[in-house]
């Protein structure tokens, strides 16, 4: 985390439509990690048109949720959480969308059969595109340039005018998440969800012979479909499923420019997502990304890395949490491998202590991050697999309830990470290493964590 003291704040600018004053509040206080955008004319058109543009979540969806996660923080539920690092605006197309939304459904099928609880679905998806970096330039062949903050800042293309702070981009991030969501809602309730088919797209996985050792579990899920089927389900009910969206909330001119009074309730609700999360660079108590999510209504998460203290975690909670309501705080921890069994269970036991309830998800992926002989951002399976048994076992000791992973994925058939059963190679990545950001399990690494994780939670 970055100390605040020198941290600029963001001038009042358009703030759309004026809500609970106390919405504004985050622009009297320090923030990290916004784009150099403010002011500009530009940027006041991007946001006034943001302010008056269609919600992209109702807030009904965004309650019901939180109701799943209440759930999930009780123990009688699995919340997955999975997508890109960064999402591009170019591969938002149908084929990777809906690879991405398979991989999540599979993973889930298998998870849902080893927890025997239901599986909360949500992509790092439709409106991922903003990224804290600890750097604001980078340097190529002795060029400097600003750094790659996601789409909905600037190119990741390394020219000058592709890196230069384009406000215009806040505009074509709503719009692809919007068409993004409308692929995913028509994918998960127009038949593509039924749950015999994402059964049969996981036989391809176990006819992989480097997967045999799944092969038990995939038979036994293989049974108990069809002993629902002899018994009568109701297939059609199983045709749909719910599936939430979520993201870094990052940006906060965007956020708040999607924030809406909920006719119902006339509560604030921030409409670009069900589920948005304050990453570890900007979970600051005095800083504006956590004053900002206290005053909407939707679910939130705070990752904590491993210089989290349970004084931090215990602040967290007062501040974003302090009527201690069932699912709307989610602890998502990224300690790293190394320090999860150290590290994790002090911040346990205390929040636990504290009388709180909140749920705990473990992010395997952002502390196991290192660089390959090649010089590609990677990640080592059995790494983010260690930081996931780590998790288990922790919660296991204190018997508080693992509740869920969430990772950074795709649906396709990239080389990012090492390992995995039928194992990716360093050589491998100058040719299929696709992501502008970190690096995402593939599908096939995806679905063996899956089979891996259901194994744990079936003890
Ligand atoms: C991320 O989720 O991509 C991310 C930047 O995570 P963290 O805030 O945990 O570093
Ligand atoms: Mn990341």
């Amino acid at each position: 985390m970055t100390e605040l003291s020198s941290a600029p704040t963001v001038p009042v600018g358009n703030a759309g439509p004026a809500l609970d004053p106390g919405l504004d509040v985050w622009r009297t206080l320090p923030i990290q990690q916004q784009p150099s955008w403010h002011g500009t004319p530009e940027h006041d058109a991007a946001v006034r048109e943001l302010s008056v543009l269609p919600p992209l979540v109702f807030a009904g969806e965004v309650d019901v949720l939180r109701g799943r996660l209440a759930a999930a923080a009780q123990g009688k539920a699995f919340l997955l959480q999975g997508g890109d690092c960064a999402e591009t605006f170019a591969d938002a197309t149908a084929d990777k969308i809906s690879a991405r939304v398979k991989t999540i459904l599979q993973m889930a099928v298998v998870l849902t059969y080893g927890a025997s609880m239901p599986v909360i679905k949500m992509g790092r998806m439709a409106g991922q595109f903003a990224k804290p970096r600890s750097s604001d330039t980078e340097t190529r062949n002795g060029v400097t340039l600003p750094a790659f903050r996601g789409d909905i800042v600037n190119g990741y293309e390394f020219t000058p005018e592709s890196r230069r702070h384009d406000p215009a981009r806040l505009v074509k991030a709503y719009n692809t998440s919007a068409s993004t969501l409308n692929l995913i809602r028509a994918f998960t309730q127009g038949g593509f969800a039924d749950l015999r088919s994402v059964h049969n797209w996981n036989r391809g996985f176990t006819e992989n012979p480097a997967h045999a050792a799944y092969e038990s579990l995939a038979g036994e899920i293989d049974r108990a479909i069809r002993f629902m089927e002899a018994c009568g389900a109701d297939f059609d009910e199983l045709k749909r499923t719910e599936f939430f969206a979520a993201h870094e909330a990052l940006l906060l001119d965007y956020e708040r420019a999607l924030t809406r009074t909920d006719s119902r309730t006339g509560l604030p609700y921030d409409t670009s997502a069900h589920f948005l999360w304050i990453g570890e660079r900007t979970r600051q108590l005095d800083g504006a990304h956590v004053d900002f999510l206290s005053r909407v209504r939707n679910p939130i998460g705070v990752k904590l890395g491993p210089n989290s203290t349970p004084e931090d975690a215990l602040a967290l909670i007062d501040k974003l949490d302090p009527n201690r309501e069932p699912g709307r705080l989610t602890f998502i921890s990224r300690m790293g491998a190394k320090n999860i069994r150290e590290k994790l269970p002090h911040l346990v036991e205390k929040v636990t202590a504290s009388g709180a309830q909140v749920l705990w998800v473990t992010d395997p992926m952002h502390g196991n991050t290192v660089t390959s002989q090649n010089g590609y951002k990677t990640r080592n399976f059995e790494d983010v697999m260690d930081e996931v048994r780590g998790f288990f076992e922790v919660h296991d000791a204190l018997g508080t309830y693992p509740g869920g992973l969430h990772v950074e994925m795709t649906g396709d058939d990239v080389a990012e990470c090492l390992g995995g059963a039928d194992p990716i190679r360093e050589e491998q990545f100058n040719d299929l290493y696709e992501s502008v950001c970190d690096p995402r399990l593939n599908h096939r690494q995806s679905l063996e964590m899956a089979f891996l994780v259901s194994g744990a939670l079936a003890k």
